[in-house]
């Protein structure tokens, strides 16, 4: 008989289908703490549960993470999953650890459909878009993991960025109620501020999630300009620069006190010359958008035929926009040695697809899987 993974639910969709079961919604409420803060994935040891609900679950649910593929750890403490998610795909989620937070990279599609030239995963094509539960699966997997990993029995997931594998906003109905769990108090508690969610531009769904769920924004601009976007991020020619930048002022009018952050990957002799930087800042003042910038340094890969720009180029762009009082970070490249970082998440399609082969082939034999790494190079994200 086919079972329901309940991971596939935010609360409102556990209380919807415990009220299916003939059970009282409340109920769904002590479920979803055991199954997002206690990670628990056998319903016998909810024991504050009544056994007639249990028994229940056991024959029309199950608790149920995505198979691993391999994984990896850096020497800086970055950890990289592979998760396999059939037919052939795999998805990754990194974990970076800092001083101060804990920050999961979580992937929303197999595969990207929008294409951008320096990003690794847009080369490989659309697969599909993953379902809420495998949204919320890396998460759920990731902190339960990682509390027996680091031997710790508080919260180790402090910030989530949908930063991984594919356009999140192009898988928005599967995407909110992942992003409600994650802010849910019963489940993650994490504070809107610390979910973010990275697009390359959709607008519609911008405006979408400014109403649903105004979580904190990221947006992949990488160019000032539209001829320069056109070609480096290809979903520019339906919605231009001008468009996205208001898309961008709407979405701040739910989240008055927010700013977007503009992701930046810099590439050598592209978009990272000195009459970029000034461009950039024209349009950012004309906006009127609250912002940031996000340098990326670019991880090269042979498709691409791009190259990452020099350190000093990129910190004199920095410098331009910090200059004119735009907070400008560079980000810092995070488990080189595990190609976890930026740009590298999503895998050479080869190594991912020898690794979903090998997982098909285990499944066959009735061999349990076993972690271990595999060379891989990653997908450019947002
Ligand atoms: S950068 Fe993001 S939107 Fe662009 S192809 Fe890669 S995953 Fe897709």
């Amino acid at each position: 008989m086919t079972t329901t993974n309940l991971l596939e639910f935010d609360l409102e969709g556990l209380a919807a289908f415990c009220e299916r079961l003939g059970e009282k919604r409340f109920r769904a409420t002590q479920l979803f703490r055991w199954i997002h803060q206690r990670g628990a994935s056998d319903f016998g040891q909810m024991t504050d549960l009544a056994k007639s609900l249990r028994e229940k679950l056991a024959t029309t649910a199950r608790i149920e993470a995505l198979p691993v593929a391999t994984q990896q750890e850096s020497t800086d403490g970055t950890i990289k999953w592979l998760f396999d998610v059939g037919d052939g795909n795999a998805v990754e989620a990194v974990f970076i650890p800092e001083d101060d937070r804990g920050t999961l990279c979580v992937s929303s599609q197999a595969g990207c459909a929008v294409g951008c030239r320096f990003c690794s995963t847009g080369h490989q094509g659309f697969s599909r878009n993953l379902t809420t539960g495998e949204i919320t699966a890396q998460l759920w997997f990731a902190e339960h993991f990682l509390r027996k990993h680091l031997q710790r029995n508080e919260r180790v997931i402090s910030n989530v960025v949908m930063m991984g594998m594919g356009e999140p906003l192009q898988n928005y109905s599967a995407l909110v109620p992942a992003l409600r769990t994650m802010l849910d108090d019963n489940a993650y508690g994490l504070s809107r501020r610390r979910v973010t969610v990275s697009t390359s531009g959709v607008v519609p769904m911008i405006d979408r999630l400014g109403a649903d769920c105004p979580v904190a924004l990221a947006v992949s601009l990488h160019a000032p300009n539209d001829p320069l976007r056109d070609d480096l991020v290809p979903l520019n020619r339906k919605y231009p620069i001008a468009e996205l930048l208001e898309a961008c002022k709407r979405y701040l009018a739910h989240a008055p006190r927010d700013f977007i952050t503009f992701e930046y990957c810099m590439l050598d002799g592209v978009n990272d010359q000195p009459e970029h930087a000034k461009q950039l800042l024209d349009l950012v003042r004309a906006s009127g958008v609250s912002c940031k910038f996000n340098l990326i340094p670019f991880n090269p890969f042979p498709a691409s035929g791009l190259l990452r720009s020099p350190q000093p180029r990129v910190l004199a762009f920095a410098k331009v926009l910090s200059e004119a009082g735009i907070v400008t970070t560079v980000r810092k490249t995070r488990g080189d040695d595990i190609d976890a970082a930026c740009g590298q998440l999503a895998g050479d399609v080869k190594d991912r697809t020898r690794a979903a082969e090998r997982m098909a082939e285990r499944r066959a034999s009735g061999r349990t899987i076993v972690l271990h790494p595999v060379t891989a190079t990653a997908p450019q994200e947002h």
